[in-house]
């Protein structure tokens, strides 16, 4: 174990937020014991998506996907603590919501809607390197 303080972008995706579970995701942080740095509700714009979303640019996915995160607000959020980057991404479970595991989010939370996009709920960086690419999208100057 390596003291490694980071801080990690996450997102409460439109389907989390319209469902009202941006307090949950919340809840699930502070109690991992994660701290917040940022928060804000804002509805993100194509621009800002494509630049967030510029690894999956040519996926089959990456038009549906662009499309249902411009639909409506999320909840930004900033955390940090030790490690915060992989611990999230094992709060947030497996990408797809019918695999991911009970006791994650997506798991408890997420299915399968039958749509083109996976609806899972949150996004959550996947390196420190994505991380502060995402936190300088999504909070410029913090
Ligand atoms: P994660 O969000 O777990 O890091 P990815 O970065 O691979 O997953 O994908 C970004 C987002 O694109 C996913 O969270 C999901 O909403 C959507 N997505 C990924 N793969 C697919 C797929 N095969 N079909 C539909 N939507 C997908
Ligand atoms: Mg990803």
């Amino acid at each position: 174990m390596t003291t490694q303080i980071e801080r990690s972008l996450v997102l409460v995706k439109p389907d989390g937020f319209a469902r009202g579970l941006s307090g949950e995701v919340l809840r699930r942080i502070e109690a991992k014991g994660y701290t917040l740095a940022a928060l804000a509700v804002t509805t993100p714009t194509r621009e800002q998506l494509a630049e967030h979303y510029a690894e999956h640019e040519g996926k089959p996915f990456y038009e549906p996907l662009v499309e249902f995160m411009s639909s409506g607000p999320v909840t930004a959020i900033v955390i940090e603590g030790n490690r915060c980057i992989e611990g999230f991404r094992a709060l947030a479970g497996a990408t797809d919501p019918t695999a991911a595991l009970p006791g994650t989010i997506r798991g408890d939370l997420g299915r399968d809607w039958g749509k083109k996009v996976q609806e899972n709920i949150v996004h959550g960086s996947d390196s420190p390197e994505s991380a502060a690419r995402e936190i300088a999208i999504w909070f410029p100057g913090l």
